[in-house]
């Protein structure tokens, strides 16, 4: 990566003022791509976000201020922009950090042009950014691993062997993968309980998060083409904050011997702005010291991890939000460079829109695991939301996850992924 790269300058400013402020997200340095509608009634489009604001990229391409190998945004998704490959990525975030710029005129003194191509995020509405052909969740933070296995397991060998050497993962549902906002509802399903021979069929008990970050492949591999570990980044798009919303109670009975299935199919949400790897280029930070070393398929040299903090809010239904987590991306065991190499080193071919699920993010510490399950040690020890606890989530409830890269005077945000609880659907007979 370019350490001179002018989009990511930490003295650049923008002349939306909104952008320029120490804790919005959305500053000049990230111009993440999104899709949205300006109003209910109008066509989808892709944008950009700065400031409380979102860029109209179809507008500019209208007008001709942005040079494209063919017409990209008037588009519900930004998969035909994904598929063109980093340099037309590069060329077109150039062009846009040059257009916002404060010492830019062309828009900045054309008030007609400026009402057209600003749209306040506050009217707009987003809408599922990328078309996703398949959707794979990986389970990469050592912590998180080591805390699900001493509590389904066996505490003294809660990693089991085979951890350390692969980045182990799950094909997941694309289907059901939906932008923040949009209400999830309680799952039913097969439950085994503990005193009992047969399973019941019944709403989930056990309803929890699960704290991640996602990437969106750009460049696509072809079958028995596998990925060099190298190689991985320049082909990854962009970045997202990701709930994999989980059934407890749902995966303790499913899960052997294939690994979850209804317990995690039923809603994955993921935040509408795709953070691009060229922003997030000035926090990347060592990957945690891997012993023992991998098989010489998943060695990468310098450092592959991100400072992204990381934080989840639980607010009950009329109630205040309540922080319950705090995390780090920085603290993940196998870097997402390593799982699309392993992903592909059997053959497997992916699609452009692909996106690969971090795996729960969890921290060292107690208030750093990134789902209830730890947090309240499998419901055991509720945690404190202000007034009420919480062993799981509860109908109504809402679950909002944030991210940011803290640079001098700056974030590099991901904005928000929240959804709402709804209850069950109600059980015949
Ligand atoms: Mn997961």
């Amino acid at each position: 990566m370019n350490p001179d790269d002018p989009t990511v300058a930490p003295s650049l400013k923008s002349w939306v003022e909104s952008a320029n402020t120490a804790d919005s997200h959305f500053p000049i340095q990230n111009l993440p791509y999104g899709v949205f509608k300006p109003s209910a009634d109008a066509a989808a489009r892709v944008g950009v976000a700065i400031g409380d604001q979102i860029v109209d990229l179809s507008y500019l391409e209208q007008a001709g201020l942005l040079r494209t190998p063919r017409p990209l945004f008037s588009a519900s998704s930004l998969n035909a922009f994904m598929a063109c490959g980093r340099d037309t990525w590069r060329s077109v975030r150039a062009r846009l950090s040059t257009l916002l710029a404060a010492g830019t005129a062309t828009l900045r003194d054309d008030a007609a042009a400026r009402a057209r191509v600003l749209v306040p995020q506050a009217s707009a509405t987003m809408l599922l950014p990328v078309e996703i052909p398949g959707y794979t969740d990986f389970y990469s933070s050592k912590e998180h691993a080591t805390n699900v296995g001493a509590l389904f397991r066996d505490p003294k060998n809660a990693l089991l062997p085979n951890w350390l050497e692969i980045p182990i993962g799950y094909n997941g549902r694309a289907s059901s993968v939906v932008v923040s906002g949009t209400p999830v509802r309680r799952p039913n399903g097969q439950i085994k309980l503990p005193n009992q021979e047969r399973p019941v069929f019944s709403p989930c008990l056990k309803l929890d998060f699960e704290l991640e970050t996602g990437f969106f492949v750009g460049v696509p591999n072809g079958m028995a083409e596998p990925v060099a570990c190298a190689d991985a980044e320049s082909r990854i798009f962009g970045m997202v904050l990701l709930n994999d919303w989980s059934a407890r109670d749902l995966q303790a009975w499913e899960y052997v011997p294939l690994g979850p299935f209804n317990a995690k199919g039923f809603a994955t949400t993921i935040s509408p702005w795709v953070v691009t790897m060229d922003a997030l280029a000035p926090f990347r930070t060592r990957q945690p010291r891997q012993d023992p070393e991998p098989l010489a398929y998943l060695r990468h040299d310098g450092p592959h991890a991100f400072d992204i903090h990381l934080e989840v809010a639980l607010r009950p239904q009329g109630g205040e939000a309540a922080t319950i987590a705090r995390t780090n991306f920085k603290y993940m065991y196998w870097t997402m460079a390593q799982q699309l190499a392993h992903h592909t080193v059997s053959g497997c071919n992916t699609r452009v829109g692909d996106l690969m699920g971090s795996g729960t993010i969890s921290g060292p510490d107690q208030g750093s695991y990134g789902s209830l399950l730890e947090l309240t040690a499998n419901g055991k020890q509720p945690v404190d939301i202000g007034g009420a606890t919480r062993a799981f989530i509860e109908d109504g409830d809402e679950v909002t996850l944030t991210g940011w890269c803290q640079g001098q005077g700056y974030r590099v945000g991901f904005g928000q992924c929240t959804g709402t609880i709804l209850p069950a659907l109600p059980i015949a007979g």
